[in-house]
Order: structure tokens, then C-alpha cells, then sequence
């Protein structure tokens, strides 16, 4: 990776944009505070999203979406070591309006064929590949060095979790994991 440029956001966030072997990249960064794994975004994911998570209630657990505070997202979201989309609990929490949500590393996204439920206000044209995402090639997307990263700490959840976030309970996270990691299938909630 190489350090681009660093631009700010407001008064206390900043944004530092990196060239990668294969895309461009940023991540966010406060004042103050030095990250030790920071979350990077392909250059394509809408800041805007990234600083306008959404809080929701499930079984009377607090989430919030996004790969900063949801390992669904961290593991299903990711290409070539940056977050191109969000998980599919997410997405749907998101009510499709920032893509289907991926399901692997592949660059696959959720589509209808996949589940057989009532997705309310699924659709197809909402797919990353048709808005944000259209007209990228997954060639030009990510960094080898953070992908080899990211596969050695996405499995350490408790060192790349946001320990400054007191609202958040980090236990009740991990009871939201999507796949089960048996038969691997993905599940909807
Ligand atoms: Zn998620």
C-alpha cells in the first residue's frame, strides 16, 4: 500500500486514502486516535454510509450496521482485504438501499433465488453491482498486503473490535453470526 493523501471530514475525522496493489482505499481516522486495524473501505464505498451507520434492536440486542461494529459484515463483506459491502443482515437491516449484502469473499452478492422469503423491499437494481459497485471490475479492487492481513486477525475478532464503544455489547455480537459454520449455509434473520 502506499499513503495517498489524508482529508478531512470535520473537525475531529479525517479520511486517509491509500493506493493498493489493485484499488484505491480509505479509512477513517479520529482525532487522537491511532488504530491499530483499521476498518478500509474500497474507494467506491460511500463514505457517507460508513458516517451514517444504522443502530437496530434484535432479541433486544443492540447492533449497529457496518464492519466496524458487525463481524458478519467483517467476514462476508470483504474483497481482497478492503469492505466492499455490507453483510446480508445488514443489508436487510438497511432495507436494501446500500446493496443486497455479500455472502462470501468472492465478490457474491444476495439475490432472491437464494432464500425462499418474504424480502421486503428486496431488489435486484438495489444490487452493489448496479449502483456503487457498476462498471468496477474486481480486478482493480483491494491490496495483497491487507489481504493476507486481513485473513491472520479476522479470525482474532477481539483484536480488531472497537474496544472504545461502550454501547455496544461485544458479547451479544457474536450471537448474530449469519452462517452456520457447520454446512456453511447462510441464514436470514
Ligand atoms: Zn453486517
Amino acid at each position: 500500500m502506499s499513503f495517498i493523501v489524508t482529508l478531512p471530514i470535520n473537525n475531529i475525522q479525517k479520511v486517509n486514502i491509500y493506493q493498493g496493489t489493485h484499488g484505491k482505499y480509505y479509512c477513517i481516522q479520529e482525532d487522537g486516535q491511532d488504530e491499530l486495524f483499521p476498518i478500509y473501505y474500497d474507494i467506491n464505498f460511500p463514505l457517507h454510509w460508513v458516517l451514517n451507520e444504522k443502530e437496530y434492536y434484535y432479541l433486544n440486542d443492540k447492533y449497529i450496521t457496518g464492519p466496524q461494529h458487525c463481524k458478519n459484515c467483517r467476514d462476508y463483506g470483504y474483497y481482497n482485504g478492503v469492505c466492499i459491502a455490507y453483510c446480508i443482515n445488514c443489508a436487510k437491516e438497511l432495507e436494501y438501499t446500500r446493496g443486497n449484502g455479500m455472502i462470501d469473499e468472492e465478490g457474491t452478492e444476495f439475490d432472491e433465488t437464494m432464500v425462499n422469503l418474504d424480502l421486503n423491499g428486496f431488489n435486484r437494481e438495489n444490487s452493489m453491482w448496479n449502483t456503487y459497485l457498476k462498471d468496477v471490475d474486481l480486478r482493480e479492487i483491494g491490496d495483497v498486503q491487507l489481504k493476507e492481513e486481513y485473513e491472520l486477525y479476522k479470525d482474532l475478532p477481539d483484536l480488531i473490535d472497537d474496544e472504545t464503544d461502550d454501547e455496544t455489547d461485544d458479547d451479544s455480537k457474536d450471537e448474530s453470526i449469519l452462517v452456520n459454520e457447520k454446512n456453511n449455509e447462510c441464514t436470514i434473520h
